[in-house]
């Protein structure tokens, strides 16, 4: 079928930030993947997610509160935000929920960019940055990556007058690289403090090196200081869409203004307390976490592929020839992994570490593609 527009370009009538943003491209939905290949059984290793799923705590808590979903939520969150504050040690007022931490860098956008402002974002960042601050109609800065990390150094020297907003992924999605302490510090201490910087800590939970910045002590000194983090990467609770941040309450006061007043659903507030009451679960995930980092490491070097080397769930590597060809080729095997071409990462693809099994059949399934 061809639908005609009445020789009208919708398109162009669009805003005209609108009309220069990429759209979003998700990992493959296992049951996409099924229909179009007539597979049945795939193993998906696209969207970082936590191959445990939920915990029985979790799913307990859901199912009880589904009588009472013809009530609208807590727009407030109260329970969670009161909880939250207890386990960081910060005041609830510090708090903005959000339908995932995408969500809150949205609302960061919305609430401090347009026209008149840029942002600063790396090369090879988290996509989200660039959406946001497009729709915002502000101006992007893109800072050049050093060997696929950020550049601190290379983000200060972009600064400039109207320069509002600084997006900053640690550890980064899709390279898993991190930057230190001592290097956000640096930055911090250089930068006006009109100039707001988003600590993106989504994979916060899987970073296991000494000098990780300590992001709870800088949001006490740096007023200018907002840490996003999330429920839907460690705290397996991606379908839920919970994320939120952590900033100074005048800040959280704009951020709450510019939100959906009902942005968080009623099942969802539930099980981000379940999770969050759950750090035993936590634990048990980020160890899987480890044994499987170890597992595909050294997998790929015994298939001699280079790759980045990873703080996160997840590892970007190079097989050698073409990325999409063998996206491709894994796909047909039953294996889902992520191209980043959007990333310009043309030649690499990332995979999420899954359970002990996926990653196994991963490896062999990639083996048979390159004919290792
Ligand atoms: C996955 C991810 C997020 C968060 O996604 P939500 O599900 O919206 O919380 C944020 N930042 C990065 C870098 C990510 O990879």
């Amino acid at each position: 079928m061809s639908i005609d527009s009445g020789f009208v370009d919708y398109r162009a009538l669009a805003r005209a930030s609108v009309q220069t943003m990429h759209p979003y491209v998700g990992g493959k939905p296992v049951e996409e993947a099924q229909r179009e290949l007539g597979l049945t059984h795939m193993v998906k290793l696209a969207s970082n997610e936590n191959p445990l799923g939920p915990s029985k705590k979790v799913t307990d808590a859901v199912m009880a509160c589904l009588s009472e979903t013809n009530r609208y939520p807590d727009g407030n969150g109260f329970y969670l935000k009161q909880q939250l504050a207890e386990f960081y040690g910060v005041e609830p007022s510090m708090i903005t929920l959000g339908n995932g931490s995408n969500d809150v860098l949205e609302l960061i956008a919305s609430a401090y960019l347009d026209q008149a402002y840029s942002a600063i974002y790396s090369e090879h960042a988290f996509v989200v940055y660039h959406l946001a601050v497009a729709r915002a109609g502000a101006k992007a800065k893109v800072s050049p990556a050093k060997n696929y990390s950020h550049d601190l150094d290379a983000m200060l020297a972009l600064v400039e007058e109207n320069t509002r907003v600084i997006y900053l992924a640690n550890p980064n999605n899709p390279t898993g690289t991190y930057f230190s302490h001592a290097s956000l510090v640096n930055l911090l201490d250089q930068l006006p403090k009109t100039i707001l910087v988003v600590l993106d800590e989504a994979y916060a939970e899987y970073v296991e090196k000494e000098d990780y910045p300590d992001s709870l002590t800088l949001l006490k000194k740096y007023n200018n200081l907002i840490v996003t983090k999330t429920f839907s990467k460690a705290y397996g609770l991606s379908g839920f869409r919970v994320g939120f941040s952590l900033s100074h309450p005048d800040i959280a006061d704009m951020l709450n203004r510019v939100r959906q007043p009902f942005n968080v659903t009623l099942p969802s507030l539930v099980a981000a307390q379940a999770a969050l009451g759950e750090q035993k679960y936590l634990e048990e995930s980020v160890v899987m976490n480890q044994a499987g980092m170890q597992q595909l490491t050294e997998g790929l070097q015994a298939l001699d592929i280079e790759f980045i080397e990873s703080v996160g769930n997840f590892i970007c590597f190079k097989p050698g020839r073409n990325a999409t060809e063998v996206n491709n080729d894994l796909l047909r095997l039953g294996v889902i992994v992520r191209p980043v071409a959007n990333y310009a990462m043309s030649d690499f693809l990332r995979v999420s570490i899954g359970l002990p099994a996926e990653n196994v059949e991963f490896l062999k399934q990639l083996k048979k593609v390159l004919n290792r």
